[in-house]
């Protein structure tokens, strides 16, 4: 019998919904409880009971990382029509992601997950690139309009005491369109710190790009803030970890990604973060090898897989086929947030533990076990296609041996 590995702050745990509340049981009962003395404290974010508590269990959740700093979050449905029928929902209810990010005010990490076999389409990405996406403003909270013929457009800025500032647009001849879009100054520096908490908490470089040659006041402003808070918040830190931030512009951004090797984070406004992101994940292989972390500029860490609940997945698995969900993801993600748990408490063996659980997982693939969608795009000959359970137990008989050794 080992000895289990103690744990002496709980994790935030939000369970979730579909297939990945499947994989999620059986992780948690394979991976983690015969080597861990669990400690969590458990919020129910399947659905069901998110509409049983009016959805007050995802604010709960949310405010619960506040006092426990890490969290670990399993893929939730956000709600549709169809899901309001499906479930027979009192609302729509809003997407748990979008409530959480709201209180915790944090920016969202994604990074691809290596492993040999699964080779990034770009030959010489060696180490990750992860993206980080601000996710507030621009063209996303943007209000156009049609300009049906000849006049003109301007900018009308009313400040509080009644005074005007206006700015041409355009002096249509003709019809055509228009856009005005904002952002928030809050926003930009809660976005850079934790963009700069990120880059020294993984000890990795930090590259910003936009395009502020054009754009001279928006983009002018993001690169501003950015640089003032380096120099007065982050500079020293930085220069101490032996990692640098540099801004670029987004097209010369794009070139070097390339052309590099990986192994640095790309923070990007809303839009480029929306279009490089699947760009990113897609190139390195699969959605399913994808981590995703939201940071708070106050330090605080939720852990969640990028992908979604695999519904398809789940009906099969309703009517009793067998399934083949690639969970690795989701492991990654309590790997992750053990591994901040066990830092924050200064608890070694708990962050040993899961490098080990990382090391199980991408030696069983590497050692040609895999699911079904990892198997499709491989390199390895001859991979072994194991149904969804039978990976995460191939994935505990190779985490107790390391754990042995
Ligand atoms: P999805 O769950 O990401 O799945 C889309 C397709 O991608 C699957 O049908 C499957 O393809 C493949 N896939 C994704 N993850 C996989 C995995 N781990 N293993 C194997 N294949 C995987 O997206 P969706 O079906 O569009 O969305 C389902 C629900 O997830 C929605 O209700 C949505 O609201 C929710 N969602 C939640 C989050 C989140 O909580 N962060 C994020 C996105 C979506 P094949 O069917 O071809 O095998
Ligand atoms: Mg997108």
């Amino acid at each position: 019998m080992m000895v289990k590995i103690k744990m002496t702050t709980p994790l935030v745990e939000m369970d979730g919904d579909e297939m990945t509340r499947v994989l999620w049981r059986m992780i948690k009962e394979e991976l983690l409880k015969p080597f861990l003395d669990l400690k969590t404290e458990y919020y129910d974010l399947g659905l069901k009971h998110r509409d049983e508590t009016n959805d007050q269990v995802t604010v709960d959740s949310a405010l619960a990382v506040k006092k426990y700093k890490v969290a670990v979050k399993c893929a939730t449905i956000t709600p549709n029509a169809a899901r309001v029928a499906e479930y027979d929902l009192k609302e729509m209810w809003k997407s748990p992601n979008g409530t959480i990010r709201a209180i915790l005010d944090g920016t969202v990490f994604r990074t691809p997950i290596i492993v040999k076999g699964i080779e990034p389409c770009v030959k010489n990405w060696k180490k990750p690139i992860t993206i980080a996406r601000h996710a507030y403003g621009d063209v996303y909270k943007g209000t156009e309009m049609k300009i049906p013929g000849a006049g003109r457009a301007e900018l009308v800025y009313t400040a509080a005491d009644g005074t005007e500032a206006r700015e041409l647009i355009h002096t249509f001849d003709g019809p055509g369109i228009v856009q005005g879009m904002h952002n928030i100054s809050a926003s930009i520096e809660s976005f850079a710190r934790s963009c700069f908490e990120y880059a020294l908490d993984v000890k990795q470089d930090l590259w910003f790009a936009a395009k502020d040659t054009i754009s001279k006041k928006y983009d002018h402003t993001f690169k501003d803030i950015f640089q003032e808070i380096y120099e007065k918040e982050y500079q020293k830190k930085f220069e101490e970890a032996g990692i640098i931030y540099f801004y670029t512009l987004i097209d010369d951004a794009v070139a070097r990604v390339m052309k590099s090797e990986g192994g640095y984070i790309w923070a990007c406004k809303n839009y480029d973060g929306d279009v490089m992101s699947d760009m990113i994940s897609s190139a390195f292989g699969s959605l399913a090898m994808m981590t995703s972390v939201l940071v708070s500029p106050d330090g605080y860490y939720e852990y969640e897989a990028a992908h979604g609940t695999v519904q398809r997945h789940y009906y099969k698995y309703l009517e009793g086929q067998e399934t083949s969900t690639n969970s690795v993801a989701t492991i990654f993600a309590w790997s992750g947030a053990l591994r901040k748990r066990g830092e924050l408490d200064g608890n070694h063996e708990l962050m040993q533990f899961a490098d080990a659980l990382e090391k199980a997982t991408i030696t069983t693939i590497e050692n040609g076990s895999m699911t079904k969608d990892l198997a499709i795009i491989t390199t390895l000959e001859n991979p072994t296609v194991l149904n969804s359970e039978d990976f995460i137990k191939a994935i505990a008989g190779k985490l107790q041996e390391l754990l042995e050794e």
